[in-house]
């Protein structure tokens, strides 16, 4: 997609801090950490929202898991603990319309969200 800001980082037409990277992944450092950890997990293909994932998708959304995972485990959090979170749509806050997985770790996180 030409004017998505992730699309761009995935394809290196925005800088990011990326800290995994393979054919359908990126990991980088979210610009705005709400935690002493916090990364986001996206596809590099264009899917806009949770909400838009169908079927097809579900390897991609399965590795999206699997590599949010091995960076809290990489990052040394696997013990201590960690949450990944999907904001979708307005009343959850999504603010950049391309998938993306929040990881969040290194202070106690507090339950329910806001
Ligand atoms: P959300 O509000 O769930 O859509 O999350 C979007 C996230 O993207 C926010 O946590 C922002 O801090 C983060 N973000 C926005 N622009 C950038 C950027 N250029 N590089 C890294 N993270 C970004
Ligand atoms: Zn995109």
């Amino acid at each position: 997609m030409t004017d998505c800001l992730f699309c761009k980082i995935c394809e290196g037409k925005i800088p990011a801090t990326i800290s995994y990277r393979d054919d359908d992944v990126v990991a980088f450092k979210d610009i705005g950490p709400k935690a002493p950890l916090h990364e986001l997990v996206i596809p590099t293909r264009h899917i806009a929202s949770l909400s838009e994932a169908t079927p097809e998708d579900a390897a991609l959304l399965g590795k999206l898991m699997i590599v949010a995972g091995q960076q809290a485990r990489a990052a040394g959090f696997a013990e201590s603990g960690f949450r990944v979170v999907i904001n979708a749509g307005p009343d959850a806050g999504q603010s950049v319309a391309h998938l993306h997985l929040h990881l969040l770790a290194g202070r106690a996180l507090g339950w329910p969200p806001g």
